[in-house]
């Protein structure tokens, strides 16, 4: 049986004292089955890490692929690991805004488990990709080229349609479900969690969730707000 988990992924949002504001808040629920974690911005991570309850993890949202060096303004997996269980790595937003391939974020994934951070991998289709009927081939991709030589057991997948993100429209749980099950067909495992993201809120995270192959979620607008995120976490 794969636990849940829903990851909050804030993005280029909240401030240190922001975030400790929310962690403070979300410390005093502790009616969760799921695993809880939170991918906040880089200069939160240490003082999210003192400040949340253990119960909870702290992840990161991006991390370089080099040891260390001459590489202005990123950030290594030596850096974060004292703070980081987790980091995300192939964000749909990554790919498109900063130009990340397949075969960086296969590098991005190998570095954290070297550091024994597990990534959360993300793949999914863009709209154009999907009406075109591309779904499935788009993910067979993704999947082949960024999880190539990775232990598919030590990480977290994410599916996460590009159309649904941020978008207010959320995949249907039978949509969903059907790429989710595609996705553990090709790596082959039932131990790793899958998770679904694409604007999940409260309302809709039961249905999501309750999918056979849908272990859980990452949520980007919904996790801002205190309430929202733990409406989502209470229905995991
Ligand atoms: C995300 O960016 O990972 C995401 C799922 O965003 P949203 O929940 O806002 O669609």
């Amino acid at each position: 049986m794969r636990k849940k988990i829903v990851v909050a992924n804030w993005k280029m949002n909240k401030t240190v004292h922001e975030a400790v504001s929310f962690a403070n808040e979300i410390n005093k629920y502790q009616d969760f089955r799921c695993d809880v974690a939170l991918c906040a911005p880089f200069v939160a991570l240490s003082e999210l890490r003192n400040v949340l309850d253990k119960r909870f993890h702290v992840g990161a949202q991006n991390i370089y692929f080099e040891e260390a060096g001459a590489y202005t303004g990123e950030i290594s997996a030596t850096m974060i690991k004292k703070f980081c269980r987790f980091v995300i790595v192939g964000h749909s937003e990554r790919r498109q805004i900063f130009k990340e391939d397949d075969q960086v974020v296969n590098k991005k994934a190998k570095i954290a488990l070297k550091h024994g951070i597990t990534p959360i991998v993300c793949i999914g289709e863009t709209l154009q990709e999907r009406e075109s009927g591309k779904t499935s081939e788009v993910v067979q991709r993704q999947i082949l080229e960024s999880l190539k030589d990775i232990d598919v057991t030590q990480i977290i997948m994410a599916y996460e349609p590009v159309w649904a993100i941020g978008t207010g429209r959320n995949a249907t749980p039978e949509q969903a479900e059907e790429i989710h099950a595609l996705i553990r067909r090709l790596i082959g495992s039932e131990k790793t969690r899958i998770l679904y993201g694409g604007s999940v809120k409260p309302e809709n995270a039961k249905g999501l969730m309750q999918q056979k192959n849908i272990d859980g979620a990452l949520v980007g607008g919904a996790s801002l707000d205190v309430k929202s995120f733990i409406g989502i976490c209470q229905n995991a």
